[in-house]
């Protein structure tokens, strides 16, 4: 074990899955962490604000506006100095207070972009959970991080695992990235059925607890897809050599393949703190008294292909990461949009893919842009959001799959 970690942090989304799972592991080891911001979106204020008193936080932010006064009042007690904001600033603030080196980015969405690119470009590692953030900013983030060099740790089980994997390898031996996917909630139902599941079956998921958009994604394996473009920009993998296996287990977080065929795993229990812990204190390794992986309790770990009919959003994530530009974005404010949509009530579980294919088609023949700037991707982000808002699915007939 390595003491020699000791790192004040800032959570981003700290009420949610994986701020609170940051906040369990800085619980566990007091004295290699320190919590100096934390920021949420402003819907659990209770919740936000024990943590505020427990953590005793310089500086603090909730992105409602609306919420900021009563986050004042009832945080007029505080007997410490703690700075309070509101909005993007107040977030931006707080990716990037002075006394921080790293922030983990756990909010939900493309809305954690513009905090993510300022606490960058203020020097500050990333812990990053928040996929959807350089899945539509990849083009500007990549070349930010080299310009600033910081490290951009990933949290994502798959991409902690790679990223583990990849520990030692010389440059340019990596060959093939293999990411495996639990299948989500509808991994044995038949795709006959898929027209008839509801939000509360897309919502149970086999393997992690997670919050609802992203258990959303994993039923659609647009997770996946997600991460297969985030794995694009984290590795610079090329979309052909980039592998999904469903693996029903989840025990085997992703693999890499190296030059000579030799093929490398990392392995555990499906417990996001793991990878959560490994980003927040690389490159050391911090003693935790979590149980020990059992493989003969496991027994089995089995692998199958996708099935691309039952989840057309793999295909269609994999084609706007190899379109590149500003299509990862689109693709993924459509997502948001459309998984808004279902939790609404307004679109069923199968036009989630069609919102999205349609509002690709519709970015195709008019506002692509090839190398987008900061301002290009916000642009088109929004763009994609009042296209997917919109767009009546009802009568829409899917290139992508059989199914619908
Ligand atoms: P969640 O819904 O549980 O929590 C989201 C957090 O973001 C909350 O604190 C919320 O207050 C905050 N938030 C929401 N909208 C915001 C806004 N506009 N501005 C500022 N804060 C806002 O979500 P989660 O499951 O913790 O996921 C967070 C991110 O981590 C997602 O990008 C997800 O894809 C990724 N991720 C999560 C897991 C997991 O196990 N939960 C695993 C891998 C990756
Ligand atoms: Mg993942």
């Amino acid at each position: 074990e390595n003491v020699k970690v000791h790192r004040k942090i800032v959570v981003l989304g700290s009420t949610g899955s994986i701020g609170t799972q940051t906040l369990e592991i800085v619980d566990a080891r007091p004295e290699n962490f320190q919590v100096v911001g934390l920021a949420c979106g402003g819907s659990r204020l209770d919740q936000f604000v024990s943590q505020i008193r427990k953590y005793q936080p310089k500086i603090v932010a909730v992105s409602d506006m609306s919420k900021v006064q009563e986050l004042q009042t009832l945080l007029k007690d505080l007997d410490y100095d703690c700075q309070i904001g509101g909005g993007e600033q107040g977030l931006v603030d707080c990716a990037c207070f002075p006394e921080s080196e790293l922030v983990v980015t756990g909010i939900v969405g493309c809305a954690g972009l513009i905090p993510t690119v300022a606490a960058i470009k203020a020097g500050k590692d990333i812990c990053l959970a928040n996929k959807e953030t350089l899945i539509a900013g990849g083009p500007v983030i990549a070349p930010l991080v080299e310009k600033h060099r910081v490290n951009v740790l990933p949290a994502d089980s798959e991409h902690s695992a790679i990223f583990q994997c990849l520990q030692g390898v010389p440059n340019g031996a990596l060959s093939k990235i293999i990411l495996t996917a639990s299948g989500g909630a509808f991994r044995d139902t038949p795709v006959e059925d898929l027209p008839y599941v509801t939000l509360k079956d897309a919502l149970k998921h086999p393997n992690w607890t997670m919050g609802a958009k992203i258990t959303i994604d994993s039923a659609t394996l647009m997770n996946k897809g997600l991460e297969v473009i985030e794995a694009h920009f984290l590795f610079g993998t090329a979309y052909d050599n980039i592998q999904v296996v469903v693996h029903p287990q989840s025990i085997i977080h992703s693999m890499i393949e190296l030059c000579d065929t030799s093929v490398i795993a990392q392995m555990g229990w499906p417990d996001m703190r793991l990878p959560l812990l490994y980003a927040m204190s690389w490159p050391h390794r911090l003693l935790l008294p979590y149980s020990s992986l059992d493989l003969v309790k496991v027994g089995t770990l089995s692998f199958k292909e996708p099935d691309r009919n039952k989840y057309p959003c793999l295909d269609l994530a994999y084609e706007a990461g190899k379109r590149g530009g500003t299509m990862p974005a689109v693709l993924n404010a459509a997502n948001e949009e459309a998984v808004f949509r279902f939790r609404n009530n307004e679109i069923s579980y199968l036009e989630i893919a069609k919102v999205i294919e349609y509002t690709m088609g519709r970015h195709e023949i008019g506002l692509f842009v090839e190398q987008p700037s900061l301002d290009d991707i916000l642009h088109a982000d929004q763009w994609a959001r009042s296209v997917a808002r919109d767009f009546s699915p009802k009568l829409h007939v899917m290139k992508h799959s059989a199914v619908a």
